[in-house]
């Protein structure tokens, strides 16, 4: 069931302030690239200084440490050091706009036009909205004369879009050779997500409680060449294709657990319509028939088995010659529990085919274990949410990407992800492609948010209190 809330006085945000705060920072373009291409130092410079210049409070309070030259460490020591702290998450980089996508921008990509109700700008959702929120609620919290009894510790990565490795990788690891203890950590992930699940009318904030793991397979077939006068009655590219087949017919299992399943069972179940409550409240009888529903949407399908996704096909170069060889790429999101090299093996199996090899394309990385959801953490983030969004049912649920925060798992088991921002349901599409915008109402609740989590966080009696 959701938690009751007694309303709370309304933060007052200086919400034109914030909205050319946040202007500001979005016109700085801060492209992560791949480790190697090389990345745009004077944007992340500017960007830095730009914050220092615009949040002073924070910068002259919070010691600032950086790390690998462009991630941003802040900490504010608490009252009762031995607590273990508060951790907000958010990256300062943005993934590039895509060649060729630049005049399908409705407003351009770096400008941060303000039209139709909407900031428009690459980075304004992915993660720049949760990065200015968290600065704007502490900055206003020193103002205001705050003191935290935990310390809370504000970690911004420059690499998030390129797998973490200089930022959070490194600054988790930080707090694990000082002995810094964790309480809580919030990142991006999750959402408010509206007309998202049949049978609810009502936004549902959806936090990330585990992320699904990643493997790529290489399939390649070799030494099939010929002159095309002669073909033999199976092609290099004929036979990869029919693997490629194989795979999209047989794709993995559907299992329903963990998250998911708490989404249903505690999260919106109970919210649900009457026909819809009793379906969620009797999964051991109705699975099969919400396992269907789930298959109908390739979003929800995700949270229930391991996808297959062929991502490249290379063969052939000129129009009268057969290939020697034929290469594919198929990318997997690992399931909660599901290994690389067992999804490789059933890969193998799902295929039977000898004349095609089948291996590994870089390492595998397994789903994050699930945080914990009847933790006083989860319930003090779930009070907060339905603070500042009364309407919103708050479920756990499986993220389908990654994120930053994974590499605090090992620290601390109530790890969530969760950005407060009411979202259409195309908004998540727009975060990494074309048209990436938020509401300009929402920057104002970001802010409120993220200064009810911390004071909420600092106030309340957290699961690893006691073990200090
Ligand atoms: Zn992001």
């Amino acid at each position: 069931m959701q938690p009751e809330i007694a309303p709370v006085a309304v933060v007052e945000v200086d919400s034109g302030g914030l909205l050319e705060r946040f202007r500001g920072g979005l016109k700085i373009p801060t492209v992560s690239r791949q480790p190697g291409e090389g990345m745009d130092t004077e944007a992340f410079q500017a960007f830095r200084a730009y914050l220092a210049q615009h949040y002073p409070r924070v910068h002259d309070r919070l010691e600032l440490e950086l790390i690998s030259r462009h991630s941003l460490l802040f900490r504010w020591p608490g009252g009762e050091p031995s607590l273990p702290g508060t951790v907000l998450l958010a990256h300062q980089d943005v993934v590039p706009v895509d060649t060729g996508s630049e005049g399908d921008w409705d407003h351009p990509p770096y400008e941060a036009v303000v039209a139709d109700g909407y900031i428009w700008g690459r980075g304004s959702l992915d993660d720049k909205f949760g990065l200015f929120s968290i600065l704007e609620a502490v900055e206003g919290l020193i103002a205001d004369g705050f003191h935290p009894r935990r310390t809370l510790y504000l970690a911004f990565g420059h690499d998030e879009e390129v797998g973490g490795g200089d930022g959070a990788v490194q600054i988790a690891r930080l707090f694990a050779e000082r002995g810094w203890t964790i309480a809580l950590v919030v990142d991006e992930g999750g959402a408010i997500a509206d007309g998202m699940v049949p049978g609810l009318d009502a936004p549902v904030a959806i936090v990330g409680v585990a992320e699904k793991g990643y493997m790529s397979a290489l399939l390649e077939v070799d030494g099939m060449g010929g002159h095309s006068s002669a073909p033999p009655n199976q092609s290099a590219i004929g036979i990869l294709a029919s693997a490629i087949v194989k795979l999209e017919d047989n794709r993995f299992p559907m299992r329903f657990d963990g998250a998911t399943r708490a989404f249903f069972e505690r999260g919106i179940g109970p919210e649900s319509s009457f026909g819809m409550r009793v379906i969620y409240g009797n999964l051991w009888l109705f699975e099969p028939l919400v396992l269907a529903m789930l298959d109908r949407s390739p979003m929800m399908a995700a949270m229930v088995r391991t996808t297959t996704a062929p991502t490249i096909f290379h063969a052939g170069l000129k129009e009268n010659v057969l290939p020697a060889r034929a290469q594919a790429t198929v990318n997997f999101r690992l399931l909660p529990g599901e290994k690389g090299d067992e999804v490789l093996e059933e890969v193998r199996r799902i295929i039977s085919d000898e004349r095609i090899t089948v291996s590994m394309a870089g390492r595998a990385r397994e789903a994050s274990p699930s945080s914990r959801i009847d933790s006083r953490a989860w319930a003090t983030l779930a009070e907060t949410i339905r603070e500042v969004f009364p309407e919103a049912i708050v479920a756990p649920y499986l993220l389908l990407g990654g994120t930053d925060s994974r590499y605090f798992r090992d620290l601390c088991d109530c790890v969530y992800r969760f950005l407060p921002i009411e979202l259409e349901p195309d908004g998540l599409r727009r975060a990494h492609g074309t048209n990436e915008r938020i509401p300009v109402a929402g920057l104002v609740d970001g802010a409120r948010f993220y200064r009810r989590l911390i004071e909420n966080a600092d106030q309340a009696t957290l699961d690893s209190d006691e073990s200090q």
